[in-house]
Order: C-alpha cells, then sequence, then structure tokens
C-alpha cells in the first residue's frame, strides 16, 4: 500500500507537495529527490576517492550519489582499464554533496544523479597520462593548459568510456560540446561500430544550450529509475531502449483513496 501511495504522490505533486524536500509530511520522498537542478538527495553513497580505473579530482565532499551513479562511474572505469589497459585513470570530478542540494561549482549536481568525469588525454605524442584537470578541446583534438603545456584527447579510451556508459539503460544524458561530440561519432563510425550504438550516443550526447559547453569533461546525469520515480524523482526524457515504464493499474478511486492511506 505504500508504493500506492508513493505512485499516487507522484501523480500528484500539488497535493502532496511532491517537488521538495523529504520531511515529516512526505516520508515517502527518498533517494534522488527532485530535479537535477532542484532537488536533494537522501541515502546517498560516496564514491571512494580512488579505485580500480579512476581517481577523484578533488578532495571535498562533492563526491556523493545514488548507489545507482557510484556503480555506473565505478563500472564504467574498470571497463576502459581492462579492454585498453596501459592508460591513465578516469579523473572523477564532482557528483552532489551528501544530501544534495546547491553546490558552488554547479546548477545542476543537485539531487545525486549527476557527475563530472574528465577527459582521457595523451601526451602530442600520443602517450596516455592523468589528466591534469578541465582542458578544453576543439575539432583538432587539442587542448592545453592555462601554462600552455599541450595535450591530445584519447579518442579512443573517451569513446570506450562512452561507449561503456551507453551499455547502461539509465544514462540518460552526456552533456558534451559539438566539436567533442564530432570526433567520438567520426571515430566510432571509423571502427565500423553498429549504427545502433552510434544514433544512441548521438541521441544522449548534448550540447546544453543554457550553460558551458562542456568542451573540458563530460557530464553525465542519470535517468530515474522507476523505483526511484516512486520516490520523488523527476525530469528528462525516457529513451526507447530504456525499460518500458508499468502502466498505472489505478481507477480514480483508488488513486483517491490511496492519499489517505498510512
Ligand atoms: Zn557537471
Amino acid at each position: 500500500m505504500r508504493r500506492l501511495a508513493c505512485v499516487a504522490a507522484l501523480l500528484a505533486p500539488s497535493l502532496l507537495g511532491c517537488i521538495g524536500a523529504p520531511s515529516p509530511l512526505a516520508p515517502h520522498l527518498r533517494g534522488s529527490v527532485g530535479l537535477p537542478h532542484h532537488g536533494v538527495v537522501t541515502e546517498a553513497v560516496a564514491l571512494p576517492k580512488k579505485g580500480d580505473g579512476y581517481v577523484l579530482y578533488r578532495d571535498d565532499d562533492v563526491r556523493w550519489g545514488s548507489a545507482r551513479l557510484v556503480g555506473v562511474i565505478q563500472r564504467a572505469a574498470a571497463a576502459v582499464v581492462s579492454s585498453r589497459p596501459g592508460g591513465a585513470p578516469l579523473v572523477v570530478g564532482d557528483l552532489s554533496k551528501r544530501y544534495g542540494g546547491q553546490t558552488e561549482r554547479h546548477r545542476s549536481h543537485r539531487s545525486g544523479r549527476d557527475v563530472d568525469l574528465l577527459f582521457y588525454v595523451t601526451t602530442p605524442r600520443g602517450v596516455p597520462v592523468r589528466s591534469p584537470g578541465f582542458i578544453k578541446f576543439s575539432t583538432d583534438g587539442l587542448g592545453a593548459t592555462e601554462g600552455k603545456k599541450v595535450y591530445r584527447f584519447d579518442v579512443e579510451r573517451n569513446w570506450e568510456l562512452v561507449r561503456t556508459l551507453l551499455s547502461e539503460e539509465d544514462v540518460q544524458w552526456l552533456f558534451v560540446a559539438r566539436p567533442v561530440e564530432a570526433l567520438l561519432i567520426e571515430h566510432a563510425l571509423a571502427l565500423g561500430e553498429p549504427l545502433d550504438l552510434v544514433y544512441r550516443a548521438e541521441t544522449v550526447m548534448r550540447q546544453p544550450g543554457d550553460g558551458a559547453p562542456h568542451d573540458d569533461h563530460f557530464h553525465v546525469r542519470l535517468a530515474c529509475s522507476l523505483d526511484e520515480m516512486v520516490a520523488g524523482c523527476e525530469g528528462g526524457p525516457r529513451w526507447p531502449w530504456q525499460p518500458a515504464l508499468e502502466p498505472l493499474a489505478l481507477s480514480d478511486a483508488e488513486l483517491l483513496a490511496s492519499l489517505f492511506e498510512e
């Protein structure tokens, strides 16, 4: 019955204040709650400072996310290092704060579903090295630090990362600049990757229209799972390859009754 009440809350946000923080009046809200730009997260998990194939860029508290997000990051990093050994670790930027909400460096990253991943880079001669930070890349695949040290976009490993992330049904967006997307798609086509995979990549990779172009990192956002939607998670499209949502089999009367259940 609790599930029914939650579903009802999802459908009647104006009645129960579904958009907002968990409170004694809305105890069903949990996990990733609300929108990435206007949300919070409960039961968040901290991404350890380093693991198989990755390191955290900053040593602060903006490293909490839903258990699903933390799992996606860890699996993706491990997959890249296993398929392309001998490289440098993936450098992971911010997730969310422990309980989500506003962070100084982002407008989103508030509900435990967002993470920034720095690009894999090499030296100009192609030797993989650990990314020193947020380096802007353009269509030539070259970028430089403020100190003018030049790096090359490691298109092989970055594509491997994208490919792995796409194998997770829940990746909703990979925000990245158009020139960077073009490098990756060109590489995927040259490899002869299946066209449905390339289509998926083109669909989820998007240069945000209202913020930084993301020419210096990927910003990964997960879609809400069904369980999370029931518990207050909101926002964004669902793609055709994601599992279909179960239809709601409730009459209006049942729905209303469920609103007043314990
Ligand atoms: Zn971000």
